[in-house]
C-alpha cells in the first residue's frame, strides 16, 4: 500500500505506476498508454513515450567523483536542481520551494544534491551496487562528526528528486542498482512523507524494481519518525524495509554532545521506539552503526556500556541477535577537530563488542578521498550561505544568516 502522502504532480517521477495510472486517467489518457510510458520510462531509460505535462525532469549531473576501490569504482555525482537559471528571483520564490542559495554578491547559487554509487562484492562473489541518495539539501540535525550538518537544512527533496537519483545513477551513469541507502545528505525521517513516497516508487515492480528488503532508511533517531515508521511497516509489502540506527554513542552524555537530537530523545526512548519495531518486524535484522572518534566514544568502558543498551537487541531464547553493530571509523571532515582512529583500536574495540556478545563488524572505508564516505556528503561552497524561498516556507532549522 502506498504512503498517504499525495505525490508532488504531474511528474512520472517518483510515483508508482497506480498514482501515475491514475494520473492520467484524470487527463484522459488511457491505461494501456500510461503503462507503456511508465515500463519505458523506468526499466528502458526511455522518456520519448511520457505523455504531455508528466514529463520527469532529471537534474543535470555537473560533477563527478570516481574512486577505485578493490571492488570496483566510487562514483559521487551531484545534480543540480534549478533549472529555471536566470529567472527572476520573485518568479524562483513563487513556487514556495528553495531553490538556490544567495552569495556574498547576491548572484544565486545553485543547490546540488549528492548521491554515491558503492561496488560492492557479496558473500557469494556477486558484485551489486548500492546507491547512497540524499533526502535534503543539507541537514538539520547538526551531528557533530558530519560534513553535510555544516551546512544546516537549505530543503527537503521531493519524491521526484529522490528518485531522479535512482534515475540518473541506472541510466546516466548506466549502472544496474541493488541496494539503496537514505544515507546521503540528510535526515530522512526529517523528510518522511516524501521519502515513503519514494520508496513506493522505487520498489514499484513495474518501476525501478529495487526489492523493498534491499532499501535502508538511515536514521540519526528521531523518535517520531520511527514511530511513523513502525506504522508504516505494518502495511503490506513494506515489513522488509531496512532500518539502520546511528547510536554513535555509548551513555546520553557523549551522544549529547555529537547529536542534538538526543537532547529531544534521549537513548532511553530510543531503546524503546527499537523495541517497539522489533516486536513488529520480527527477527529481520537491525543495523545499529556506531562512529568511532578517537577519545570520544572509543573506550573500553564505552563498550560496556553500549552492549549493556544493546542487550534487548542481542540473543534471547536461544533466537539469532537482530541487532548488527556496524563500526565505522570516523572519516574527518573539512575543518575537524578529530583525527581518523588508529586502526589497531578500531579492531580492539570490534573485538571487545564481539566479546560481550554484540555481533559487530568493521565497515570498510570507501571514498574517503573523494569525500564521498558516510558523514561527508556536503557542499562547502554553499555552506553556511543565504536561503533563498518564499517567506514562511523555511524549513525548521534552516540556514537564514548573513553571507559568510
Ligand atoms: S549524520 Fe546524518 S543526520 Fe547527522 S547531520 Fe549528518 S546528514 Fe544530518
Amino acid at each position: 500500500m502506498p504512503p498517504s502522502t499525495p505525490p508532488i504532480l504531474p511528474s512520472i517521477l517518483g510515483v508508482t505506476h497506480h498514482q501515475f495510472v491514475a494520473a492520467c486517467a484524470e487527463r484522459g489518457i488511457g491505461s494501456g498508454r500510461a503503462m507503456a510510458a511508465y515500463r519505458a520510462f523506468y526499466l528502458e531509460g526511455d522518456a520519448s513515450g511520457v505523455p504531455e505535462g508528466f514529463e520527469g525532469w532529471i537534474p543535470p549531473i555537473v560533477r563527478r567523483l570516481e574512486e577505485e576501490v578493490s571492488e570496483g569504482t566510487t562514483i559521487k555525482f551531484c545534480q543540480r536542481l534549478d533549472r529555471q537559471t536566470g529567472t527572476p528571483l520573485s518568479n524562483r520564490a513563487a513556487d514556495g520551494v528553495a531553490l538556490g542559495v544567495l552569495n556574498n554578491d547576491g548572484r544565486v547559487r545553485h543547490l546540488d544534491i549528492e548521491s554515491v554509487i558503492i561496488p560492492m562484492i557479496g558473500r557469494t562473489g556477486r558484485k551489486t551496487h548500492t546507491l547512497c541518495v540524499s533526502s535534503q539539501v543539507g541537514c538539520a540535525m547538526g551531528c557533530g562528526f558530519c560534513e553535510t550538518a555544516q551546512m544546516g537544512l537549505i530543503r527537503s527533496l521531493t519524491p521526484a528528486e529522490i528518485a531522479a537519483q535512482w534515475w540518473a545513477a541506472r541510466w546516466i551513469e548506466g549502472v544496474e542498482i541493488d541496494n539503496i541507502v537514505f544515507m546521503g545528505m540528510g535526515e530522512p525521517l526529517d523528510n518522511t512523507d516524501a521519502v515513503l513516497q519514494a520508496i513506493g516508487c522505487l520498489t514499484d515492480h513495474h518501476g525501478p524494481r529495487v526489492a523493498m528488503s534491499c532499501v535502508t532508511i538511515s536514521t540519526v533517531g528521531r523518535v517520531d519518525g520511527l514511530r511513523r515508521l513502525s506504522e508504516q511497516i505494518q502495511t503490506p509489502g513494506w515489513k522488509r524495509l531496512g532500518i539502520a540506527l546511528s547510536v554513535n554513542a555509548p551513555n546520553d552524555s557523549v551522544r549529547d554532545r555529537l547529536m542534538p537530537v538526543n537532547r529531544r530523545w534521549d537513548m532511553g526512548e530510543l531503546q524503546s521506539v527499537m523495541q517497539r519495531i522489533v516486536e513488529v518486524r520480527g527477527a529481520r535484522k537491525i543495523l545499529f552503526e556506531y562512529v568511532l572518534i578517537p577519545g570520544v566514544n572509543d573506550s573500553m568502558d564505552h563498550a560496556g556500556q553500549l552492549a549493556d543498551w544493546m542487550a534487548p537487541f542481542g540473543k534471547r531464547d536461544g533466537k539469532a541477535p537482530v541487532g548488527l553493530l556496524n563500526v565505522i571509523p570516523y572519516n574527518p571532515r573539512r575543518d575537524s577537530p578529530w583525527p581518523a582512529p588508529d586502526e589497531n583500536d578500531v579492531a580492539a574495540f570490534v573485538a571487545r563488542m564481539n566479546e560481550l556478545g554484540v555481533y559487530t563488524k568493521r565497515r570498510r572505508t570507501k571514498g574517503r578521498t573523494a569525500m564521498a564516505a558516510c558523514g561527508q556528503l556536503g557542499t562547502a561552497e554553499i555552506r553556511g550561505r543565504r536561503f533563498i524561498g518564499s517567506p514562511g516556507t523555511e524549513p525548521a532549522g534552516a540556514k537564514n544568516g548573513s553571507d559568510d
